[in-house]
């Protein structure tokens, strides 16, 4: 198994080590790769890769029970024995409210969270987090905030880091603004804002029969993907 506890709830992951005793008291082998201590903790047999990731990995550091990865040097064993402290919680200086959220599971639930600090929305899985973050979502909505979300990013040749931040479209409205409300669709490379040479972007691609592509950066708008009636506002 790959990473069985990704995203799970504590509580979920003490269904999978039960499930997972079950397999293994049948007769079977199971090898599990997993970063999560409580995982780590039931194995019976520890093998630790290292020492750092990419091209300082590459080598085993630990083979051992799990009593013995506790008493090593290794970065694992190191990282299971440190004690988590926490600094004092700032104060927060304001609250935001819900009040009788009743979509999805949640049942006529009212709750509030703090500004100006870290919540983290916990529980087990389908519990209701994710719907009541939209319900805060929609409270917040007329106000600046960045939603990323656990969606894979489309990745294609058009996808750029503002795409996965989501913030094109605020950008474009703010350009549109600060020039005497041009239309938005100006500032979108997609669209009407795209340099007439490379279609929005930025490489021309040659396709060639037998052989990749041939990449190379646009000449006319030199990778910036605007045509030049968009890149003369700022
Ligand atoms: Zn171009």
């Amino acid at each position: 198994l790959d990473e069985p506890s990704v995203g799970l709830h504590p509580h979920d992951i003490k269904l999978i080590t039960q499930s997972l005793k079950k397999l293994k008291e049948h007769g079977n082998t199971i090898i599990l790769v997993d970063h999560n201590p409580a995982i780590i903790s039931t194995a019976d047999y520890v093998v630790e890769m290292g020492p750092q990731a990419g091209k300082n990995g590459g080598q085993v550091t630990f083979t051992g029970t799990y009593d013995e990865l506790l008493r090593s040097d290794t970065i694992t064993g190191k990282m299971l024995r440190e004690k988590i402290t926490f600094p004092k919680p700032r104060e927060p200086q304001s609250w935001l409210n819900v009040n009788h959220v009743t979509s999805h599971n949640l049942k006529d639930v009212s709750s509030r969270i703090p500004q100006g600090v870290m919540t983290v929305v916990s529980g087990p899985a389908g519990s209701g987090k994710s719907t009541l973050v939209q319900a805060f979502k929609q409270q917040v909505s007329d106000q600046d905030y960045i939603d990323l979300s656990q969606d894979s990013v489309g990745l294609n040749i058009r996808s750029t880091p503002a795409t996965y931040l989501n913030i094109l479209n605020p950008l474009r409205k703010l350009f549109s603004k600060a020039n005497n409300g041009v239309s938005t669709q100006l500032f979108s490379y997609n669209g009407k804002g795209a340099c007439p040479r490379c279609k929005g972007k930025g490489v021309m691609i040659t396709e060639m029969a037998f052989m990749d592509p041939i990449v190379q950066e646009c000449e006319l708008c030199h990778g910036k993907r605007y045509s030049q009636e968009a890149l003369q506002y700022t």
